[in-house]
């Protein structure tokens, strides 16, 4: 709603600020902003590699009651992909309502957003929300952010609005956010809209999979796996949408290539078997790319064969560690044995392997050559090798906190690909640099990249060398600073 709307006329007030008031013509709108930020510089990212789309912020436009509905004019901003500065889109679209989503990595760029938002426009409402929001809501407490939505973020964006339009001073919806109900453990919104982000869908991709939409049909996850933060946003627990729900979504979805972000999308057996039987049903042909555990996979090969023949192109897993002590550690829950019989499983049927696994900072260069030669004997073509890092809000957080070489305010370095913890048998340097000469010994053999061309071309084969090699000359920064 820009300044000059504000005097004289036929206005009603709707908008009532902590310190001042606004006011819109009788059948003008309020202007919502909903700002995916574009990460830190710093940020040692797979944004170099894949970009994908908000969904959270498609959640929030398309559950939105008719009633406020009549009275908002709301937009998506995706920072990653929009052309004109931010500080342009604030000038062009003066909104009265900005709301910021992100990881930890995010929390710094918010609040430099919402503080460059104040001071463009300052009877501007702000608001922050995300998974980081929900964990660790303390960290965007700042003069700059009105809003932090800590939990049911749909709902609460909802209230806020509402109440922003009955004209509720901040602290009020503050207060009144802070009282709304405790957190639900069930999810029964509207399909996301997905036509809220239009301009940019042709843009977002996972890897190789391109265009590439998100859905996700679970939420949290059963297991217990200590250094886990998806676990912390469902306080451990785990439900999941009726299939058949997820189907019409899936149907609606224009784009072939699919992620299914569940945290664990591989947990129950009769679950993927009705999701496998209503594709069959409905001859949905999609591409799918899930989260799914090694030792699911072990123990239902021949449903995951069937689920291949229905469109799975690749599993990411977190295969953790080769160190029986680690997954000990971690509460992980598999063995070395399973994460290679399941490699086995999945490379048989020509199911794309993205392996994870969490580099202990008591990594010796022999531990480094020993993972190195496992990897490559099993033919791992895909890999992340992420330090351990305690990220706030997991279990293994206070544990870690004294040993701790990130300081927690420089949130864009708590990306999981900075070394978090100090090494114990070499300098941060040639930590950094043994990580490097890992990835590029796994995934750069000549027969994987022939083998990667074939399969996807060369033209995707480029892009993605040209993003990975970003990757690498932020690690190349890293061990020429030695921090
Ligand atoms: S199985 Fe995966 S999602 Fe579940 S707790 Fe372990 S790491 Fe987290």
């Amino acid at each position: 709603m820009a300044g000059d709307r504000r005097a004289g006329g036929n206005q009603r007030e709707i908008f009532h600020a902590q310190n001042c008031s606004l006011y819109i013509e009788e059948g003008e709108t309020v202007k919502v902003l909903l700002v995916r930020p574009k990460p830190h510089r710093e940020t040692i990212g797979l944004q170099h590699v894949m970009i994908c789309e908000p969904l959270e912020l498609e959640y929030l436009v398309s559950n939105i009651p008719d009633f406020i509905k009549k009275s908002i004019d709301i937009k998506i901003v995706d920072m990653i992909l929009e052309k004109i500065s931010y500080e342009s889109v604030l000038l062009k679209e003066k909104p009265d309502f900005i709301l910021f989503t992100g990881y930890i990595t995010h929390v710094g760029i918010i609040k430099k957003l919402a503080e460059q938002a104040k001071g463009l426009l300052p009877e501007i409402s702000t608001g922050a929300g995300g998974v980081h929001a929900e964990v660790v809501p303390k960290d965007f407490k700042c003069e700059y952010i009105d809003f932090v939505f800590d939990r049911n973020g749909i709902d609460g964006f909802n209230e806020a609005l509402k109440a922003l339009l009955e004209g509720k001073s901040k602290s009020d919806i503050r207060e009144m956010l802070k009282e709304s109900g405790p957190k639900k453990y069930s999810f029964s919104y509207k399909h996301p809209a997905r036509e809220a982000v239009s301009q940019y869908r042709k843009y977002y991709y996972y890897m190789f999979h391109k265009p590439c939409a998100l859905i996700k049909t679970s939420f949290g996850c059963p297991y217990n796996c200590q250094f886990c933060f998806c676990r912390e946003i469902t306080d451990g627990k785990y439900f999941a949408r009726d299939v058949e729900d997820v189907i019409d979504e899936l149907e609606a979805i224009k784009e072939e290539e699919i992620y299914i972000v569940d945290d664990d999308f591989l947990y129950d057996a009769d679950r993927i078997g009705d999701f496998i039987a209503a594709i069959k049903e409905r001859n949905i042909r999609k591409k799918f790319l899930v989260y799914g555990r090694a030792d699911f996979i072990v123990e239902n090969e021949s449903l995951l064969k069937e689920f291949k023949d229905c469109g799975l192109q690749a599993v990411i897993v977190g295969i953790e560690s080769i160190r029986s002590k680690d997954l000990h550690d971690y509460h992980k829950g598999t063995t070395k044995q399973v994460n290679e019989k399941c490699i086995g499983i999945l490379k048989s049927m020509d199911i794309e392997l993205y392996a994870t696994l969490i580099i202990p900072l008591d990594f010796s260069k022999k531990d480094f050559r020993e993972l190195t030669a496992w990897l490559k004997a099993l033919e791992v073509r895909f890999v992340n090798l992420q330090p351990l890092t305690p990220l706030p809000g997991t279990d293994i957080f206070d544990m870690y906190l004294p040993e701790l070489l990130i300081r927690c305010e420089d949130y864009h370095l708590w990306d999981m690909a900075h070394v978090a913890l100090k090494p114990k048998h070499m300098s941060i340097s040639e930590f950094y640099l043994q990580l490097l000469a890992s990835y590029y010994k796994v995934i750069m053999r000549p027969r994987h990249v022939a083998a990667l061309i074939k399969k996807y071309g060369i033209k995707a084969n480029i892009k993605m060398l040209i993003g990975s090699s970003f990757v690498s000359w932020q690690y190349l920064q890293k061990i020429w600073r030695g921090k």
